[in-house]
């Protein structure tokens, strides 16, 4: 008989998820293999912002999940438009630009609302993400479409309470535990892991194996096998223990790799920022509200159309693009009418602040001449009409080269601010194929027996792009799932 009935691989929202599910769906013995040591334990998941996308006909749907947000924010329910399936589906087939897998998209979408319940039933408090996706508009808020509800406490709340949940059900966890290889029995079925410990190394047997272990963002060479240049240089915002070993161990007994390997979620962050992700500062380093203002680089050029969309259905892409020019850095510029717009996390920068355009771009390391006719270009082809930050306004900056699509306000207020930014990597997007009982699929196509996976190694849902909340989102649902088919459900 063996050891344990079900292995979960990683400790993550997706791991946690599966053993929580997995234990919920009758399974006795769950142990969950943690590589990190306890003080740094909890992957991405840690470091995130705890923002949830799913799909709700009604602003009401969402009173189970914040039944308190009307006492804290008067009029919530107002300021939230409902998000129904079809909507998510349409931002998701729009920014993944046609690419994300229809099956896989219809079962994240179709299962979010249903999941995000089962989430919070199991502890997790939620609260409206106000800071990352409210806009205060007179006494009202409004929230971005679909991305409403965090987790309390973001990323280090929701970390906390699913390792939390698992304890509460007596799963074990087991720190500083790397797995290192999947074990076959004669049948080719997964029969365990093999993992090593301060220890040493033992083979842990098991019914199935749930693989929840993240991407391969904190793998330098294997950012430059399948990434390649710049992404080699690139700070990486979240964990250093997403190194790719579950997609290995996958690949090694036959998965199929899936989804696009070349593809990643990176975000502006501050040039300033760490090499890893800071457990204290998680994701204040995010750098997003690029929408109402003007982004150049060295070469004191725009280079990308700001108001293209709301921040959510960019910011992800946007990392990449700022880590491929000149030195890998860019400056976003505002005016004063906009600073009191500026996500809360701008107050961990240090940007230039002048009170004229002439004296900001003398204190930028920028092509100066060339950065003072950007700004005064952009000021002029600025067209008139009404700025609006919660609605794509179509204020727009059209006569230029590269266009700004909405929220193009003249930038005529001093003081003027310029903030340093970098491209950051979240997590790699290249994953394995899974069914629609998050089981491992083969090079055949057929299910590798005994073996599931769940979250940031689920592949071909995100292609170039990301609609902001669909990580946790997507790890919820396939570790739900996941834990539950290799409990037997
Ligand atoms: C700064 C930041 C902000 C973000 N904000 C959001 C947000 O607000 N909303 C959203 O939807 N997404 C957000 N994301 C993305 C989101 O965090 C990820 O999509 C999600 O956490 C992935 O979950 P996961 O469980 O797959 O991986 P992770 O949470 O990264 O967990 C992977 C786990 O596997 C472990 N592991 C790795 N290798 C092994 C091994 N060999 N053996 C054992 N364990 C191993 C790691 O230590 C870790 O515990 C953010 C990410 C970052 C970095």
């Amino acid at each position: 008989m063996p050891e344990f009935d079900v292995i979960v691989v990683g400790a993550g929202n997706a791991a946690l998820a599966a053993a929580v599910s997995a234990q919920e769906q009758g399974a006795r013995r769950v142990v969950v293999l943690e590589k990190a040591p306890r003080e740094l334990r909890g992957g991405n998941t840690h470091y995130s912002g705890g923002l949830f996308r799913f799909a709700f006909d009604r602003a009401e749907d969402l009173r189970p999940l914040v039944p308190d947000a009307e006492t804290h924010i008067p009029g919530f329910m107002t300021g939230v438009q409902p998000y129904p399936r079809a909507m998510f589906e349409a931002d998701l087939m729009r920014v993944t630009e046609g690419r994300t897998d229809p099956e896989l998209a219809e079962i994240l979408i179709g299962r979010s609302y249903d999941t995000i319940g089962w989430v919070a039933a199991q502890g997790i408090v939620m609260e409206p993400a106000v800071s990352l996706s409210g806009i205060k508009v007179g006494n009202t808020i409004k929230w971005s479409p679909g991305a409403v509800v965090r987790a309390r406490q973001e990323g280090v709340g929701l970390s906390r309470m699913w390792f939390d949940a698992a304890e509460r059900r007596g799963i074990e966890i087991r720190y500083e535990t790397t797995a290192t290889r999947l074990v076959q029995d004669a049948r080719g079925r997964v029969a365990g892991v093999v993992a090593r410990d301060p220890q040493g190394v033992a083979e842990l047997s098991a019914t199935s194996v749930v693989l929840g272990c993240g991407g391969f963002e904190a793998n330098t060479a294997w950012r430059a096998r399948y990434l390649g240049r710049p992404w080699d240089h690139a700070k990486v915002r979240g964990t250093r223990y997403n190194t790719g070993d579950g997609l290995r161990m996958a690949i090694d007994v036959g998965a199929l790799p899936y989804g696009q390997w070349t593809g990643c979620h990176s975000t502006p962050i501050d040039a300033g920022a760490p090499p890893y992700g800071d457990r204290k500062l998680t994701d204040k380093t995010n750098r997003l509200s690029y929408p109402f203002g003007v982004l150049v680089n060295t070469r004191g050029r725009r280079f990308f159309d700001e108001g293209e969309d709301f921040q959510l259905y960019t910011y992800a892409k946007l990392g990449g693009i700022i880590l491929g020019q000149p030195g890998g850095v860019a400056w976003q510029i505002f005016d004063d009418k906009v600073t009191s717009l500026l996500e809360g996390r701008y107050q961990t920068g240090k940007p230039a602040t002048a009170d004229s355009f002439k004296d900001l771009v003398q204190a930028l390391p920028v092509d100066r001449a060339a950065c003072l006719r950007t700004l005064e270009d952009y000021n002029a082809a600025a067209e008139s009409g009404v700025f609006d930050p919660t609605l794509r306004d179509g204020l727009a900056a059209s006569r230029l080269e590269l266009p700004k699509s909405n929220w193009a306000q003249r930038l005529d207020t001093p003081p003027f601010v310029a903030y340093p930014v970098t491209g950051g990597i979240t997590f790699t997007f290249g994953g394995v194929r899974v069914d629609d009982h998050a089981r491992v699929m083969s090079t055949s196509w057929a299910p590798i027996p005994g073996l599931y996976a769940c979250g940031e190694m689920v592949g071909g849902l995100f292609h170039v792009n990301y609609p902001g909340g669909t990580g946790l989102m997507s790890g919820a649902v396939f570790g739900r799932l996941a834990g539950a088919h290799a409990a037997g459900a």
